[in-house]
């Protein structure tokens, strides 16, 4: 991404707007002190033997957020750029990310400092195998179940899956999500989150009054979730007229082909680099297109408050976790610019975990139509109640949603009601 943007820690806009939903919950000092914080934090290092016989140490971190709603649930990050601020973030998302959906789970999040993309196959999965072995006392179906985040998928799911189930001496399938239907995954798992990112834009445009055919996107990123929100919403009849990768970006105001480009990107080493049909422009400038939508389906940090103003898109569905920093909500909120939340716009992916979890644990296996069914009905029910609440309260729909998260969360573990 472009070296312009200055990043601001993405624990801080937690604890940001974590502090204005406390204040309109009037949270007392105490309880916030125990939501703030992570209940653990794991640092493991260790080591692993290169395909060219060499040792390499790597690092990296288990962050249990809070299990006060259920045992932890939250993906492994695989980048260069992972740092423990980071997976803290991420963890306490995954806790709201599951209070404001309602899916029965706490926070958590992992990752290690390595660059999948120079690491074979072979490298990839002793490193998960010795990450999972390093942490095998932490992970279990009723403790702490992981799943697939950046630069990792399917194949690092099912490594840990059966290095667990090794430490155990038995088949474990409920200790992680993400993994192949072969390994016990669950069907629509893999284009869970971009399912949903779909689901919540068609409904953001509807409250816009702003046709899905009438409409243009643009999407930053082309991962798992950046490809099928593009997918599913050209399926809609959305005009996506730019998306981009790290190697690209690119705008086309006639609308990108999305089956074409999929196609160009699996043959062409999974990046968009090169795509005929369209003018490149720079990274940064894609944020700024005058579009409906705007999906950063990257990062953190992608828009700040140097940057904010510049946005010219009617509505920001956060794909990615943690792509408007704290330090923008006002500026943004200031130009009436309708911002779904990560901590709903995203929470597909983990509320088809929890239907793989429960298909592990009940040993079923459930029909797609019945999956996308209720993955519909849950984010239709959380965007309704976000709204509600952003209405009630006057408050952003992101401020709501951490008023719902908080809200449950607290009473929970304080076992006492919470007024509001
Ligand atoms: N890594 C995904 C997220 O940030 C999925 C987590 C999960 O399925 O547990 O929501």
């Amino acid at each position: 991404m472009s070296a312009e943007i200055i990043k601001q820690n993405p624990f801080q806009s937690m604890i940001d707007r974590f502090n204005i939903a406390a204040d309109i919950l009037k949270l007392d000092e105490s309880i916030r002190q125990k939501l703030q914080r992570p209940e653990k934090q794991i640092v493991v290092n260790f080591s692993i033997t290169l395909d060219n016989g060499s040792e390499q140490n790597f690092e990296g971190y288990r962050v249990i957020h809070n299990t006060a709603l259920g045992p932890s649930k939250g993906g492994i990050r695989y980048d260069n750029a992972v740092n423990l601020d980071e997976v803290k973030a991420l963890a306490a998302w995954m806790t709201w990310k599951s209070a404001v959906t309602g899916i029965p789970f706490g926070g958590a999040k992992g990752g290690i400092i390595c660059d999948p993309k120079t690491l074979s196959k072979t490298e990839l999965e002793r490193i998960t195998r010795a990450y999972t072995k390093a942490l095998a006392d932490i992970f279990g179906p009723e403790k702490d179940v992981p799943a697939p985040d950046m630069g990792t998928g399917p194949d690092e799911m099912g490594w840990l899956m059966d290095e667990f189930s090794l430490v155990h001496g038995k088949t474990i399938h409920a200790v992680v999500t993400g993994k192949h239907l072969h390994s016990g995954g669950s069907l629509g798992r893999v284009e869970a989150t971009g399912r949903g990112v779909s689901i919540i834009t068609l409904l953001a445009l509807e409250k816009l009054k702003i046709r899905p055919a009438r409409s243009t996107a643009a999407i930053q990123g082309f991962g798992n979730v950046g490809l099928h929100s593009a997918l599913f919403l050209y399926e809609k009849g959305v005009k996506i007229v730019a998306v981009s990768d790290v190697s690209e970006a690119f705008f086309n105001p006639d609308g990108i082909n999305i089956p074409e480009l999929i196609l160009y990107y699996n043959l062409n080493n999974k990046t968009i680099k090169g795509y005929p049909n369209s003018v490149a422009i720079k990274h940064e400038e894609l944020l700024f297109l005058d579009v409906d939508v705007l999906i950063p389906a990257a990062k953190e940090d992608v828009i700040t408050k140097k940057n904010a103003n510049d946005v010219r898109a009617k509505i920001i569905i956060e794909a990615a976790n943690g792509p408007v920093s704290s330090d923008a909500d006002e500026i943004l909120q200031g130009k009436n610019v309708l911002v779904v939340p990560d901590i709903l716009a995203n929470a597909g992916g983990v509320t088809v975990s929890y239907f793989e979890w429960l298909q592990n644990s009940l040993l079923e296996s459930w029909r797609i139509h019945q999956i996308n069914k209720r993955l519909e009905d849950i984010l239709e029910k959380g965007f309704e109640t976000v709204f509600r609440v952003s209405a009630k309260y006057d408050v952003s729909p992101r401020i709501a949603a951490y008023i719902i998260a908080l809200k449950k969360v607290a009473e929970t573990q304080s076992v006492k009601e919470v007024a509001l």
